[in-house]
């Protein structure tokens, strides 16, 4: 097919998109302590939900566990590292019982979140968790409190259903990748159930979160296809899409390479967007924008409503090594 014989196609490239500084950091680390202790260097979870980002540490010595007790007896010595969406207290107890050396990746925002937590608590209120159950992040911030102490609060309706033991002292924190609005909601529906319920100094829900779905809101509106790279067990992409749709993308997709798409039942396309969740590399949105390439006539469009200059430094132990692109 001659480039005269192809279908334009505008791309609505969203910015910000992609790695947020929490997940370069939790990058870097594992890099780092690669560079500096040696493989194998053990990760506990995915450092971040990115299968693509896993796979590239694994080939240079990363060795991805779900729990501690994984590790073997033998590498008891190498580092090992909890992921960037933090771990409840017993992780860090756990490693020192077992007299392993951690180094923990846990985002500075989602640790601000715990503390927020704790603050809550040691003011004697009851916290209530604004998040979606069995992410790693909500157990996390869960295990920094006694189990009695925090309740989790998914949607409007548990709002609505919650009973409180002591109505007047409750105080909440959230995830830090919830859609904005969903949550306003939810914290609208216990505000008028608790008028005393105190939230958190700062907000939690973090600056990529929100401005990743700002951006794909001013990009949503009339495009025929909106396509978000990321994971499925990533909460900040599943947002994406469903914000797109609401934003009124006729159509929004989660997807993790270009070799998903399904290229033969998209539909007409005029306009396409495309945005990628805070765990998700640039390689692949510059992959799907060859794979349009491929077939369309491609006008690529920035559709920026900010820009973000957030970094975040690496633990103490690693500032020495020097990260050199591999
Ligand atoms: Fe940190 Fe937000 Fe990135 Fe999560 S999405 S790692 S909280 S900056």
């Amino acid at each position: 097919v001659t480039n005269e014989a192809r279908v334009p196609l505008t791309i609505r490239l969203c910015g910000p998109r992609g790695f947020c500084a929490g997940v370069d950091r939790a990058i870097q680390i594992v890099v780092l302590a690669l560079k500096k202790y040696g493989a194998p260097v053990y990760v506990r979870h995915e450092i971040v939900h990115n299968r693509y980002v896993v796979e590239g540490l694994e080939a240079k010595g990363a060795v991805f566990v779900e729990e501690l007790h994984e590790i073997p007896e033998e590498h008891r010595g190498q580092p090992v590292i909890f992921s960037a969406h933090g771990v409840p207290k017993s992780v860090p107890a756990d490693a020192q019982a077992r007299n392993l050396f951690y180094l923990d990746a846990t985002c500075p925002l989602v640790s601000k979140v715990h503390k927020q937590a704790m603050r809550h608590e040691r003011q004697g209120r009851h916290v209530l968790l604004i998040g979606h159950a069995g992410h790693p992040e909500v157990i996390g911030t869960m295990g920094q409190l006694p189990e009695d102490a925090v309740s989790l609060i998914e949607t409007v309706e548990d709002a609505r259903a919650y009973e409180a033991a002591d109505p007047d002292n409750l105080g909440f924190v959230t995830q830090t990748t919830l859609s904005v609005d969903d949550t306003a909601g939810v914290i609208a529906a216990l505000t008028e159930r608790f008028p005393n319920l105190k939230a958190p100094a700062a907000e939690s829900i973090c600056y990529a979160t929100t401005n990743r779905q700002d951006a794909v809101k001013a990009a949503a509106p009339g495009t025929d296809l909106f396509l978000v790279v990321g994971a499925p067990n990533s909460s900040n992409s599943k947002r994406l899409v469903e914000v797109a749709v609401r934003a009124g993308a006729q159509h929004a997709l989660l997807v993790q390479r270009a070799d998903e798409i399904d290229w033969d039942h998209l539909g007409p396309l005029k306009t396409v967007a495309l945005s990628a969740g805070a765990s998700a590399p640039e390689t692949i949105v510059s992959e799907i924008i060859e794979a349009f390439r491929q077939r369309f006539d491609v006008t690529v469009e920035l559709a920026e409503t900010v820009q973000e200059d957030e970094t975040f430094l690496v633990n103490r132990e690693l500032r020495d090594t020097e990260l050199t692109v591999a």
